[in-house]
This record gives C-alpha cells, structure tokens and sequence, in this order.
C-alpha cells in the first residue's frame, strides 16, 4: 500500500490547487482524478478572476502559481470590456458594466478548463515530484475507510501517545491498489461522491443547482478584435437577460477567447423544474439573439459534390475538397492570429503576409471554382458541455468536513452566484489553499489534534468570499446603480423608478442593505432571483430603450443528435447512473431537462441510455449517481 501525507481527491481547479500549495509547503500529497486526463471533465463558462477583498485576504491564481502564471498564459483573453444586455426580439438594451467586473479585482481572464487545468497540472506536478507525490489520472475512487481508529498513534521516535489515535485513511479505487494517507482533501466536483458516501452532506437540491450549458464557436483571433472592438491584448463578456432565457430564472453569457468564443447559460433548476425546457433550446435561443449572430457569424465553407458522378469519383473528390477546407481553415488560423503569422515567417513556412492572403485566396478560388464550393454565412461550434453549478449562498456547507476529510470548492457547495456571474474557480482556490495550510498545521502537531476540520471549517468562515456568500455588499450594489443610472430609466414605470432612486440614495440603500443582511440574505431570494428581475425588466428595458438589431443571417445550428456525435467519449459497457425511482415527476422532467437526451419513457417508466451522458449531473438528485471508471465517458477537448 502506497502511504501518503496527503490525498486530493479530484483534479480540477481546486483539487490542483491544494496539490500545488500543499506540495510547496514541503508534503508529500498525491492527486487522484478520474478522467483520462487532466482537464477532460472540467466545464466553466468561464471567468477566472484574482480578487483584491476588502474584508481579509483571499488567496489568487497567481498566489498559488506565481507569475509564472501571467508569463505563460495558460488563459485566453483579460476580460477589459464586461456589458449586460437586456433583450426583446430583435431589440437589445446594452449597459456597461466594466465598473462592476473591475469590483475589487486584480484580474478576470477568460479560460477553457481543458487548457487552464492541463497547465495548473503541470505545474503542481512538478512542485508535488519533488516531494515524493504527483498526479494519477485515470483513477476513480470508489471508497475511503479509516485505520483501526482505536491504535494509539505512533510519534516521532516511536513512542506510543495514547490520547491520539491513528485515524490514517485508506483510499479505495477501481483500477489500482489501496492509498494510504494522513488526511484528505475533497475536490471532486458538484456531484462529490466522496460527500454521499461519508454522509458529510445531502446530495445538492435542484433548488441549490443552476444548470449551466455553453458551446465553443470558432472564431479568428483578429476578427473578434474586430467585431468586439478590443484590442489584442484585450477581451469581452456580454451577459444577456430578457427573452432569450425563454421564461427561466438566470441568464446568458457570451466570452471572447484567444480564437474562440464561449456561449452558454446558466439557469436556475428549480426554475426549469417547474417549466421545462430544453437545455439545447436555451443555448440556442442566445445563438438566434440577432446581437450574438451579428458578433459570432463568420465565413464557412459547405461542401458540395455532384451526385451524378460515379462512387469513386465522388470519394476522390470528397477527399480533395476536405483538404482544401482543411488548409483554407488553417491558413485563416495562421492570418489572423500575429503570433503565428510571425512564427511562420520566421520559421520560413511563408515569405511575407501577403503570401499568406495569396494563398487563402487560391485556396478559396480553387473550391469555389474547381469544385463548386459555396461560401455561407454561419458558425462553427466546436463543442457543446454542461455541468450544474452550485449556489453557494443557498448550499454552501456549513462544517465543509467529515473528521479529517476536507471539501473544497464545488465538493464543499461554494460558489458565488449572480445571475450568469458565477465564481466558483477563484473560490475553490482560495479553499484549497485553506484545506492546505489547516492540514499543514494539523501534520506539524503529528495528528495530535482531532479538531483539524473545525479549524478549517474556521478559516473557510473568514473567507472573503464566504462574506460574499452570505450578505449583500453595500459598495458593490451602489457601483451597480451608479452604471445603471447611465441610462435613462424614467420609461420603466413608476414603481421600477421609486425602487431604483431609493436605491441611489446613500442613506437609504445602506440601511435597506444592513436590514437585508441582519434578517438575512437568504429571505429576500425569491424576490432578488425572480422572473421579474431576470425576465419582465430586463424584457421591458428592450423594448423601451433597446436599439433594433437588423440582421438577415441565418444559422444552420447544430441538431443536438450532431452535437453529441461530435464529442469524445470512452465508452463504458457499466452504467455510472442508475435510476431507481423510474415512475417519479422529477425523473419524468429529466426527459426534457437531460442536456444529451440521455431520458426517456418505456411504459410509463423513465429508462436511461447512458451512453451520451456528459456527466452534468442535472440528474444526481434522484437516482443512484457515481462518476464512470477511471478514463472512462465524457472526454471535454475545451471545457
Ligand atoms: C456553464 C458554467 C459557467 C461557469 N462560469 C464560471 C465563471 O465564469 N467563473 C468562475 O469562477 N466559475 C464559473 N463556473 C463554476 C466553475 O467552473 C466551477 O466552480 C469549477 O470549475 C469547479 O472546480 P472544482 O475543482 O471544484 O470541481 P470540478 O472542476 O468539477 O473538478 C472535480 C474533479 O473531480 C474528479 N472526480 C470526481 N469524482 C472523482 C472520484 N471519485 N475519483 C477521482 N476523481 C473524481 C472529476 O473528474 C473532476 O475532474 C461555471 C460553471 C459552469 C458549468
Ligand atoms: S444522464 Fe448524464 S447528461 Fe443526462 S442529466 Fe444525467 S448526468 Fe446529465
């Protein structure tokens, strides 16, 4: 049996967190992760932010990372622009918001999990090699017991201390043999297995979860510079609010990356409990926003071979023109994009820019000409994923342990939520680190204190970010309003308008936020997360103050069935979910609510076809719900 100090269980952005500081702070700690690889089961939308609090010290990427961080850029674009958009059909009312992503922010970088948590890895493996530790992969853990908890520990020098225990831990997977470690740090996602099988927590309720659904959209480096109006070195959010989320409480968000675009929504699952609708349907509808057509279309080839001419033929002709879109694609890659225009020059591919332009002009020459090739106005999704997000002010765990097991980020239920502005990855972090330093201290008094999991659960209670959680912070809601008293408001209503100059009064809006925060957050959700605020208001800002959007684009978006054929899986012949409550409403919904149709009806009974599942875990709730084996399912390339 392999001993340990310590064992993370789960390798996203928390868990690689906890690897690299504990690591750094000189312990032996072993990460264990499920996935193929690193990064393959992780989904965010994503803004990675480094925070600046007010309230205490938080612990930021490139804290943890070093500035390593910054130099090798593991992230996509620093978000410099940040716009709500309010929409009404072809109507949309754009309000700028920068001043609140600046809020007591150092930083907010675009990323995609795949590539930020590939280099997290690399960098905490390397810290964690030179202790002995490091990070398997393909591994999933399927238990945790303890030692004989009634064997007096033995301290350094081999005396017997009798009024400690040994409450080491063995760790249990599906591919390898017994781990042994000292303490653990739970860092296995929404769906943490780890905290059903400790009973440590309720499985999360729909009331407790957003669904969040996004699609990658291939899009040049320089055209989006363009279209969004930013410069190289800069990037964009749109969030959107209105009839695009179809009558559902939360929103929608568009993110700038390097080439890329991230679009999805983030929607609130009780709200979608009780008026289903399909989560495509919602992606969809923000693709259809005339706004997101006019800033994500772009050129795409649509391959055309003639039906008269013989098998063969065609198959050598499907094959050139594969090719040809192939290079068109690449050279658009190499054209737009300055850093590999300069390293093509330089290592001699192309003489000069032009050549470049040359060439992606034969090349698009050739199809059209050659092999009747039409050029259409559309645009290339890369890949479709979903992952619940949980709301950390209504399920964060108030004791996030069990003995000397620790829950970080998403396994502990932390997130803050606003709308479609999650931070769920610099909340992780900061736990992971916290989950760190408490093991730390715990591994200098040689397991003498059993008391390790209230004082972490201490110093996860003076987090900045649990304040966040938790109450309503008087200076951001007054930076809120002074961006939103940009625009003129007085066509909202008289009641809309009474609220919003209350609100604006220094005195007033303090003691209506203290108030809130003495009676508690908490009460006051039904009205802040309401269909009224995500929905009639934002609907009625369209409509009174939105400019109209002409577009005449059509889009050809993907059925979900091509979708699901286009992502990667490792098929696994063993079912991870299984239904036992086949006859249930809840179950039923899961027909509609399931973001790969993995549901349906026979006989009045739902039946699962887990073949397609993306792990998003909309399901977990009601069924009996593990992660797939080691290396196993999903495999997201962008995440
Ligand atoms: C659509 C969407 C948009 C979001 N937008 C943002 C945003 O803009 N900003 C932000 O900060 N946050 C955002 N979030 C939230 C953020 O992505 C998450 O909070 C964060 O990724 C959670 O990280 P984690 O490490 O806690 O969990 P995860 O990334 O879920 O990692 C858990 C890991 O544990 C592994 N695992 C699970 N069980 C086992 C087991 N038994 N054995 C071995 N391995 C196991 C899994 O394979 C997985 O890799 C968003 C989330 C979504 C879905
Ligand atoms: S079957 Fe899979 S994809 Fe479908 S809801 Fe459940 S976890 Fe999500």
């Amino acid at each position: 049996m392999e001993d340990f100090d310590v064992i993370i269980i789960g390798g996203g952005s928390a868990g690689l967190a906890a690897l690299k500081h504990i690591s750094a702070l000189g312990k032996q700690a072993i990460l264990i992760e499920s996935g193929k690889e690193i990064g393959s089961k992780n989904v965010s939308g994503g803004i990675l932010y480094s925070k600046n609090k007010e309230y205490g010290q938080v612990h930021n990427v490139e804290d943890i990372y070093g500035q390593k961080f910054l130099e090798e850029e593991p992230y996509e674009r620093r978000i410099t622009k940040y716009i709500l958009n309010a929409t009404s059909k072809d109507k949309v009312c754009s309000i700028d918001l920068t001043s609140i992503h600046d809020f007591q922010s150092n930083f907010g970088y675009s990323v995609l999990l795949n590539k930020l948590n590939t280099w997290f890895a690399k960098e905490a493996q390397e810290e964690a090699q030179k202790q002995g530790g490091g990070i398997v992969t393909g591994v999933h853990v399927k238990n945790i017991k303890w030692n004989n908890e009634n064997t007096p520990i033995e301290l350094d020098g081999g005396k017997k201390n009798s009024s400690t225990y040994d409450n080491s831990l063995i760790v249990e997977t599906d591919e390898l043999e017994e781990f042994r470690s000292r303490a653990i740090i739970a860092a296995d996602g929404v769906n943490s297995e780890i905290a059903s099988l400790l009973r440590a927590r309720e499985k999360f309720l729909p009331d407790q979860l957003y669904q969040g659904v996004k699609v990658v959209v291939k899009l040049p480096e320089e055209i989006i510079e363009k279209r969004f109006e930013i410069g190289p070195d800069e990037g964009a959010a749109h969030l959107f609010s209105g009839d695009i989320s179809l009558n559902q409480v939360g929103g929608g968000f568009l993110y700038t990356n390097r080439d890329s675009i991230s679009i999805g929504g983030v929607y609130h699952l009780s709200s979608l409990l009780e008026n289903p609708v399909e989560p495509d349907q919602l992606v969809n509808s923000l693709i259809n926003n005339p706004l997101v057509k006019d800033l994500i279309q772009d050129e795409v080839p649509i391959k055309n071979i003639e039906k008269n001419l013989s098998k063969e033929e065609q198959t050598k002709r499907s094959f050139t023109i594969s090719k040809l879109i192939r290079t068109w694609n690449e050279l658009r890659e190499i054209y737009y994009s300055p850093k590999n225009r300069e390293k093509s020059i330089a290592n001699g591919k192309f003489k000069s820019i032009e050549e470049i332009k040359d060439k992606i002009n034969t090349t698009r020459r050739r199809l059209l000409e050659e092999f009747n090739t039409k050029f259409v106005t559309n645009y290339v999704e890369l890949e479709y994923s979903a992952k619940v997000v949980p709301d950390g002010k209504r399920c964060m765990m108030n004791k996030p342990y069990y003995k000397n097991v620790l829950f970080v980020g998403d396994a502990a239920g932390r997130g803050i939520f606003l709308g479609p502005r999650i931070e769920g990855l610099n909340v992780g972090m900061d736990d992971a680190v916290r989950a760190a330093k408490t093991i730390i201290k715990y591994l200098k008094n040689n397991l003498a204190d059993p008391n390790i999991g209230e004082i972490y659960s201490q110093s996860i209670h003076e987090s900045p970010y649990t304040r966040d959680m938790k109450k309503i912070d008087k200076d951001y809601l007054k930076v809120l309003l002074k961006a939103v008293k940009k625009i003129p408001l007085e066509d909202l209503g008289a009641k809309n308008n009474f609220l919003i100059s209350c609100m604006s009064n220094d005195f007033l809006r303090n003691f209506a936020v203290s108030t809130i925060n003495k009676v508690g957050f908490y009460k006051f959700l039904s009205f802040v997360e309401s269909p009224k605020i995500y929905i009639d208001i934002p609907i009625l800002l369209a409509e009174k103050l939105g400019r109209k959007i002409n577009t005449s684009t059509k889009f050809d978006i993907p059925e979900l069935s091509e979708r699901i054929s286009k992502l990667k899986y490792y098929e696994d012949n063993n079912s991870h979910i299984i239904v036992t409550k086949p006859q249930i409403e809840f179950m039923k919904k899961m027909t509609i609510l399931c973001p790969t149709k993995c549901y349906s009806i026979e006989d009045q009974n739902v039946v699962i076809q887990h073949e397609g599942c993306i792990e998003c875990g909309t399901c977990s709730k009601e069924t009996s719900w593990k992660h797939p084996r080691g290396e196993k399912g999903i495999f997201f390339k962008y995440g």
